[in-house]
């Protein structure tokens, strides 16, 4: 039996699928509790405490997140077209202090795409992922793995800068679930516009986003993986758009493989010993293209 007790509806729409989590659909807001944990959904997401021990009850839930689905055009053709939609997303509260959304970018026609966790300061200022540090280290890492530089695209899971104020320091802070979830639209109309052989996942937010809470980089890492069969609700992946009038066909197989952010890098006690890892790990990943 499916609890739904503690199903909120937004926009009064709520949608329920088999597994007892409600994800919503295109516009289509709701939040989902189960077994005491808010683990709200693709499509409105509540933010908060959750309920308390399963009772259906809220406690403390202090916002709501409509999530990012109803502020992608359903006609978007391009990864351009969906920048530039991504630019005006409120679909978490993550808007309001960023300076700006920071959308993927790279070749559209990439084998290899790349998915971390969230844009750092320097990307939030320029609009642009992974060129700050972890970035800088990223393409290094990339130039030793043998992978062409030329032909990666690079996102991640979430899209606008979530960080704490500490006198004029902006101090980085993991997204929360909620985060991830509202702005996984997002990730998921990316995907529909790209083609890799291999999608490397970039830190535990993003295998969480891409993957699911319960997949652990510091188990699977390296691994090469059958994809969208590895990822959380595989539906998502599996078709993908061919003109703009909603034909679909079958997603091209596609690997993945998940690794360390490139930021645990430069946090590491043993920094060459962490990079030697991640460079292993894209290496796996570069050979296994065609
Ligand atoms: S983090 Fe994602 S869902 Fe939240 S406002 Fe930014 S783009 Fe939208």
């Amino acid at each position: 039996m499916h609890d739904r007790r503690g199903l909120v509806g937004v926009d009064g729409a709520v949608d329920v699928i088999d597994d007892g989590v409600a994800r919503g659909g295109w516009g289509v807001g709701v939040a989902a509790w189960r077994g005491g944990d808010c683990v709200g959904g693709v499509g409105g997401v509540g933010v908060g405490s959750g309920v308390e021990g399963g009772t259906g009850r809220k406690v403390g839930m202090v916002e709501i997140a409509p999530g990012a689905q109803q502020f992608i055009p359903p006609q978007a053709d391009t990864l351009d077209e969906l920048r530039a939609a991504a630019a005006g997303c409120q679909g978490c509260e993550l808007y309001r202090n960023a300076s700006q959304t920071v959308f993927g970018r790279g070749d559209a026609t990439a084998r290899v795409v790349f998915v971390g966790e969230q844009p750092g300061d320097m990307e939030d200022q320029k609009g642009l992922p992974f060129v700050g540090p972890a970035g800088r280290l990223l393409r290094r890492a990339v130039d030793d793995a043998k992978l062409d530089p030329g032909h990666i695209y690079l996102t991640n899971a979430v899209k606008h800068f979530r960080f704490e104020l500490r006198g004029k320091r902006r101090i980085h802070q993991t997204p929360d679930r909620v985060h991830i979830t509202a702005c996984r639209p997002w990730l998921v109309a990316e995907f529909t516009k790209l083609n890799p052989q291999v999608i490397v996942v970039l830190g535990a937010t993003a295998a969480k986003a891409l993957l699911g809470p319960s997949f652990r980089v510091t188990r699977q890492r390296g691994e090469l993986l059958p994809w969208p069969a590895a990822a959380e609700h595989p539906e998502d992946f599996q078709r993908v758009p061919v003109d703009s009038v909603g034909d679909t066909a079958d997603a091209p197989p596609t690997q993945l493989l998940a690794t360390i952010h490139p930021s645990a890098v430069l946090r590491a006690d043993d920094q060459d010993k962490a990079y030697e890892g991640l460079v292993a790990d894209l290496t796996v990943a570069a050979r296994a293209l065609t």
